[in-house]
């Protein structure tokens, strides 16, 4: 019994992040949520950067490498995801391995447009892919102070952290 409770509190967590380009022409997708702006994420897939920083927080945690070695941007079966499918398969691989998420936060970093009215739209789309209450997934939004590319509003960034829990 209390072994059995000592494996249950194992805890691990997991870092992630991830940079895409805005691009004229491409749907600005963030967590699966679409937001209207006249510049989408560029990438292989639909460059959902926020989607991708929680993945590779996922791998991180469990220690299953990264995304680019799980869904590697030249396989042709990649072109085009739907990044919310492939953050569903990813915490399945974590799911197989033992481990179940627990708690998520994560920081999208934008200079525009304004996030906050997709925030919450955000959060219960990744914790319907988690399976986590939406308590326990939180999704913040910053500008970088007119600095750098993603301060210039040429693309946009995004971190995460997870934890992740022994599920046997
Ligand atoms: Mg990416």
């Amino acid at each position: 019994m209390a072994a059995g409770i000592l494996r249950l509190m194992e805890l691990r967590a997991g870092t992630g992040y991830d940079i895409h380009r805005l691009a004229p022409g491409r749907r600005l997708v963030l967590a699966g949520v679409e937001i209207p702006h006249p510049l989408g994420l560029a990438g292989h897939s639909d460059g959902d950067a926020l989607a991708h920083a929680v993945i590779d927080a996922l791998f991180g945690a469990g220690a299953l490498a990264d995304i680019g070695q799980r869904f590697p941007p030249d396989d042709a079966r990649y072109k085009d995801a739907d990044s919310m499918a492939l953050l569903r398969e990813a915490r399945r691989l974590v799911g197989e391995a033992g481990w179940a998420p627990h708690n998520l936060d994560t920081t999208v970093v934008c200079e525009r447009p304004r996030l906050a009215p997709y925030r919450d739209s955000m959060r219960q789309s990744l914790a319907g892919a988690l399976g986590l209450p939406l308590g326990n997934v939180s999704v913040k939004a910053k500008t970088n102070e007119g600095l750098d590319a993603v301060g210039r509003g040429e693309a946009i960034a995004a971190h995460a952290i997870i934890l992740i829990v022994a599920s046997r």
